[in-house]
């Protein structure tokens, strides 16, 4: 069977390093916000090319702190698209505010931003774009009606750590960017993670603070804060996988292009990229009519894959007040979508395997 993500190879090529940096944090005795975490929020904030790195527990967290942060509440809305991952969505409403979701654009699945601005109404506070499956949100457009509505903008980077729109890389496109080092993203560690960029001084120091129990320093609780930390462990085995993620992103352009380039078959619609650094092919997602039928057929020929993602936030029983509510091009992507395995340890046979079984499914 060719695995969808095989993570115990991907994480046993660090195996070595990752033991002898954990020894190091035994033999200091120092688990939370240590030197480990300085080390790789300084490294991850140097990567983005953002002033700030805040280390968090996961992903929804950073997404959630960002708001909370910004201090939008109750009556506040919050422009989202309506084809994400469900935590997108959880991290507004958990804030109490108003998810307004957007359609996306077929073509990049990214939230479209011809279709955003009719949505902005007098208690719009904030677009977050999703880089959804990797690819970067062509922000121009998105920038401009920030500026024109004076609204913020986050980023929900969980899928897309290396992107590049515009030479900026993503986590430095937009007022604050939340990441998820979720074991299986392009840059995981083993267990939960998470992280906030942003390159406003004030702000990151809020988020530092609401973060560590809303304290600015040690029993002093300025904020009604939560707890969301980065452990030292973890920050130390992400130290390790970010020198390495540029490398680990130019292996899954390679298997992208080479995808893109020899799957032919009417049948199945291939992804499209603007610009091929602006993708990092977290997931590699096809769409075809018959999803079901081309997923068992795969799994047939020993390939396995995922749905990314089966149900969109609007038809879940979490959000049954909108499940009457039509996205007609977000239920079409996911009623067609399904990704092929891409990972940077993927051998040129797995590759070719799956572009000659996929050539021949009719
Ligand atoms: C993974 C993911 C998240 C959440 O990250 P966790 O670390 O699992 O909390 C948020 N948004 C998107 C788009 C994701 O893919």
């Amino acid at each position: 069977m060719i695995k969808f993500l095989d993570l115990e190879k991907i994480n046993n090529r660090f195996r070595d390093e990752i033991n002898s940096r954990i020894a190091k944090i035994l033999d200091k005795g120092w688990y939370l916000q240590g030197e480990e975490n300085e080390i790789f929020t300084k490294n991850f904030a140097k990567y983005c090319d953002t002033k700030h790195c805040i280390g968090v527990a996961n992903g929804l967290d950073a997404l959630n702190l960002i708001i909370k942060a910004m201090g939008f509440g109750v009556g506040d809305e919050i422009i989202v698209p309506s084809n994400t991952y469900i935590a997108s969505i959880l991290a507004i409403t958990q804030n109490g505010c108003t998810p307004v979701l957007v359609e996306p654009d077929i073509n990049t699945y990214n939230i479209n931003p011809n279709l955003i601005e009719e949505k902005i109404t007098p208690k719009t506070k904030a677009i977050m774009v999703v880089h959804l499956y990797g690819q970067a949100v062509q922000m121009e457009k998105i920038w401009q009606l920030a500026k024109k509505y004076n609204l913020k903008v986050i980023e929900d980077s969980a899928q897309a750590h290396g992107a590049i729109y515009n030479n900026l890389k993503t986590g430095n496109l937009s007022d604050a960017s939340g990441f998820s080092f979720y074991p299986g993203k392009n840059l995981g560690c083993l267990g939960d993670g998470g992280a906030i960029t942003t390159n406003d001084d004030e702000l990151a120091k809020k988020i530092k603070a609401i973060a560590n129990y809303g304290s600015d320093r040690k029993y002093h609780h300025i904020y009604k804060g939560v707890n969301s930390r980065l452990d030292e462990i973890q920050a130390a085995i992400l130290d390790i996988k970010l020198k390495y993620l540029d490398e680990d992103n130019n292996r899954r352009r390679e298997i992208s292009k080479y995808y893109r380039e020899n799957i032919k078959n009417e049948k199945i619609i291939l992804p499209r990229t603007y610009d091929e650094n602006s993708h990092v092919w977290h997931v590699f997602a096809v769409r075809t009519q018959k999803r079901d039928e081309f997923q068992q057929y795969l799994s047939d020929n020993q390939i396995q894959t995922i749905i990314h993602y089966p149900t969109p936030p609007h038809k879940q029983l979490a959000y049954s007040e909108w499940n009457n509510l039509s996205y007609p091009i977000s239920e079409e992507i996911h009623n067609t979508i399904i990704s092929l395995p891409i990972s940077p340890v993927m051998t040129d046979y797995e590759i070719e395997k799956i572009v000659e079984v996929a050539n021949e499914y009719i």
